[in-house]
């Protein structure tokens, strides 16, 4: 598949050198309207029909259809807009190239891919491929937040299988990890800090929940490891406790953060932390809790034999002159939503590295092999 390279590193230049960043993140930042606008007028110029949904106000997501000629699976490249913000960066939005690495916010996460995408649909207008199933490139507002674009996209745009673009080196990404937060709140009885007699200290308690909290951490990550992503865990994210010096901390709050695996469910993460709660109440007549699992975004996974592996697979294959490594990875993406939503997904994007610090680059290269593969794989899904 011929991928035109000159657009696809201008559209990589445009898109970094537009800032895009997530104003739920930042506040007073910019988020997708600019580089929406970008977007649509790119692919209206490359030959597809666009429509622009707009969840929120002023956070768009942009949807460009090459329309199938019927019957086939359609499928969706998905890759976000919005980027996370720019501190300690010194050339944030300068697009510069040095030895093929194009640097910028952005750049690896992931307006490479999404640069990828969009060539790869041009390529197959150009090409002039008759496929049956729809393809449709969604630059999608607010993933490094609450996913609003994907979300509605799911609802307003329904297809069959999806590829999401996150940065995987190329290789072919069947699994990530899913998290669960909770908050655990132990309570004590307040009382003037000279009155032992009458207080009951919130925070000790707290410390003796943690210990148990500590050694359960400990055997999630000595236990049982998923095959693509490792083995579970968990950390003590968020600590509020207490009102003063002198007064007997009448609350304790922890919120945690347990990371999932594929096949883990919120209740089974949960379960153990509530345990550690009912032993503690059981030893101590003065220990009480409430264990309050309050967000929770599921873990990932796809089989290796569906057909939207079987067909990035195919394609990588031929681009890269060998079949793509199955890998996992461990934050959480989009896929996860897609895929509970019944649309068979599968995670394939650039190569580079710097999401979310400092430095952040794309191999230019990598876009234009990755254009090649979602190109391919949109003409073995789609047929
Ligand atoms: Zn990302």
């Amino acid at each position: 598949m011929q991928i035109d390279r000159e657009y696809a590193r201008e559209t990589l230049v445009r898109l970094v050198r537009i800032n895009s960043i997530n104003p739920t993140l930042e506040e007073g930042a910019p988020g997708e309207k600019e580089i929406a606008g970008f977007i649509a007028g790119s692919l209206q110029a490359a030959g597809l029909r666009t429509e622009i949904f707009e969840p929120a106000p002023g956070r768009p997501s942009v949807a460009g259809r090459l329309p199938g000629t019927g019957g086939g699976r359609r499928l969706m490249l998905n890759a976000h807009s919005d980027t996370v913000g720019v501190k300690g960066m010194t050339e944030p939005f300068s697009a510069a190239v040095r030895e093929g690495r194009l640097y910028g916010r952005g750049a690896y996460d992931m307006k490479g891919s999404l640069a990828a995408s969009m060539a790869a649909a041009k390529a197959l207008v150009d090409a002039r491929v008759g496929l049956r199933g729809d393809v449709l490139v969604a630059a999608v507002a607010d993933e490094e937040y609450g996913s609003l674009g994907t979300m509605e996209l799911i609802e307003r745009c329904p297809v069959d299988g999806a590829i999401v673009t996150e940065p995987t080196g190329l290789e072919v990404c069947l699994a990530h990890k899913g998290y669960l937060w909770i908050e655990v709140q132990v309570e004590g009885r307040a009382a003037h800090g000279s009155r032992f007699e009458l207080g009951v200290d919130a925070n000790m308690k707290m410390g003796q929940f943690l210990a148990r909290l500590a050694q359960l951490e400990r055997v999630l990550r000595i236990g049982p490891r998923h095959a693509l992503v490792g083995p579970p865990s968990l950390h003590a994210a968020l600590l509020k406790g207490g009102t003063g010096l002198s007064t007997y901390a009448p609350l304790s709050t922890v919120q945690i953060e347990r990371r999932t695996v594929p096949g883990e469910s919120a209740a089974q993460a949960t379960a153990p932390i509530q345990a550690i709660v009912d032993a503690l109440a059981a030893e101590d007549p003065e220990f009480r809790a409430t264990v309050r699992p309050f967000f929770v975004r599921e873990p990932f996974e796809v089989p290796a034999d569906a057909a939207i592996v079987q067909a990035v697979d195919r394609a990588a294959t031929r681009v890269l002159g060998r079949p793509p490594a199955h890998i996992g990875d461990t934050p959480w993406m989009d896929a996860a939503l897609l895929q509970a939503a019944g649309i068979e997904t599968v995670v394939c994007g650039a190569t580079g590295a710097g999401a979310h610090a400092a430095e952040e680059w794309v191999d230019v290269e990598s876009v234009i092999q990755l254009a090649a593969i979602l190109a391919e794989a949109a003409i073995e899904y789609c047929g």
